[in-house]
């Protein structure tokens, strides 16, 4: 299995090939890199059966990720989230066959987790000591506790207008924490230049091949938690467009390695107003994204104005017969409200941005009410709690009295004395 497994980085624009090294872009048209496989050897040595006996976590599928063999206790428990099935948001969206995948109860709590699984077992094969990223938010908590499990030093680079919670959550994990006045896009800037300059290992940079292979592992799971069944349709947010473009890579995987039947998946993509240079390139029928200089959304873990993968999330969205659609901060609050209420499940902001658009997606006619769909939910609650403070139901303050609690609540007790009814059989 790991002779040749890997083929080695091809170019998506020219296709010419480079070695497994530490490198993204290609020397000769600039086009991002990416991971290729031996798919006929794989599909000789890959079966459901061998998949089902791994670990319950994204390692299952480590051949169709690139690194080496995983060992028993390799990083945290990463992946292998909950496919839910959603009846109550389903009905109210008149939806027959809703599942929700919830990568809100991941070990830093969003799905980065997966990426920066991948991202830091390549680099410790690579031999780097320090890790690092530029983050919009998720990925800063979720690369501080990589590398605090795995003893490396690591240096994370975020927009100064980042919530204050996923600040606090990645300095708790011990990484140098550096806020940068500017926006994401500066950030990332900045991080390409140190990337020349250090031998360090940025995850979405130099790494951003391996890294961007983990979100595979999203197409991977829900196919495998539907029964070894590809879903008809899939609803996922974007920042920089890569959690679309290798969902797309991964359900064409399966394909190719024989582990399901040749099908198609429709993917459609969201965005946030004040910040959806990919939604509007989509919708007025570009495939030029023009990029925003100064987003300006409460999704600000989606707030990248010059998204690398943008124009491949166009080029999926339309093969693949789906849609974008663009929410405002109050659609996003809303939804991350439903989803609670009908589900009881609990997201951030970006899970605010994919329920907004499924809702949109269903009024529009594009998302059918028989389709078997699947709505990412790629970062927790807890991490943007302003966002629904004011819309979510307030409480009562009463004294400590059952009178005040009463008397506030408009409550009186049953007629029948609580003493008196029947003990309940243990
Ligand atoms: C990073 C992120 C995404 C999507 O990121 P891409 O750069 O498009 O892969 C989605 N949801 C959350 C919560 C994120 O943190
Ligand atoms: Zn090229």
């Amino acid at each position: 299995m790991e002779n040749g497994r890997l083929g080695g980085l091809q170019c998506r624009e020219c296709g010419r090939t480079y070695p497994i090294e530490p490198i993204h872009v290609c020397d000769f048209c600039f086009g991002p890199l990416d991971v290729t496989y031996d798919y006929p050897a794989l599909r000789q040595t890959l079966s459901r059966e061998t998949i089902e006996r791994g670990p319950l976590s994204l390692w299952r599928y480590w051949p169709l990720l690139p690194v080496e063999r995983p060992s028993e206790d390799d990083g945290h428990r990463v992946g292998f989230t909950p496919l839910q099935r959603a009846r109550n948001l389903g009905k109210a969206l008149g939806l027959k066959n809703l599942w929700i995948k919830n990568d809100s109860v991941n070990p830093s709590y969003s799905f980065k987790d997966r990426v920066v699984a991948v991202a830091i077992k390549k680099a410790r094969e690579f031999g780097f000591a320090t890790f690092a990223c530029a983050s919009t938010g998720n990925l800063a908590g979720a690369v501080a506790a990589a590398a605090a499990r795995e003893g490396m030093a690591a240096y994370v680079f975020l927009p100064g207008d980042t919530e204050e919670s996923k600040l606090v959550h990645a300095r708790s994990y011990g990484a140098q924490l550096v806020a940068v006045n500017g926006s994401y896009d500066d950030v990332n800037r900045l991080c390409s230049e140190l990337a020349d300059a250090y031998r360090w290992a940025f995850c979405n940079i130099n790494m951003r091949p391996y890294y961007s292979e983990g979100s595979k592992s999203l197409a991977f799971e829900v196919t495998e938690q539907l029964g070894w069944a590809l879903p008809d349709h899939v609803v996922a947010p974007v920042a920089s467009g890569s959690l679309v473009t290798k969902l797309h890579k991964g359900f064409g995987e399966l394909q190719k390695v024989g582990l399901v039947a040749e099908g198609s998946v429709r993917i459609s993509a969201a965005q946030a107003e004040g910040c959806a240079p990919v939604a509007e390139a989509f919708l007025a029928g570009r495939e030029a994204v023009r990029p925003v200089r100064q987003p300006d959304t409460i999704a600000k873990s989606l707030a990248i104005g010059n998204p690398a993968d943008g124009y491949y999330v166009i080029r999926i969205v339309k093969e693949t017969g789906g849609s974008m659609t663009i929410s405002s901060n109050e659609d996003i609050a809303a939804a991350i409200k439903l989803l609670a209420e009908t589900e009881g499940i609990f997201t951030e902001t970006a899970g605010g941005v994919t329920i907004s658009s499924l809702k949109q997606l269903v009024a529009s006619g594009v998302v059918q009410p028989d389709e078997r769909v699947v709505a990412y939910i790629t970062g927790n609650g807890l991490k943007t709690l302003e966002a629904v403070e004011s819309v979510a139901r307030q409480p009562v303050h009463v004294d400590a009295t059952i009178g005040s609690f009463e008397g506030t609540l408009g409550l009186t007790p049953p007629s029948t004395p609580v003493g008196a009814a029947p003990a309940l059989v243990e």
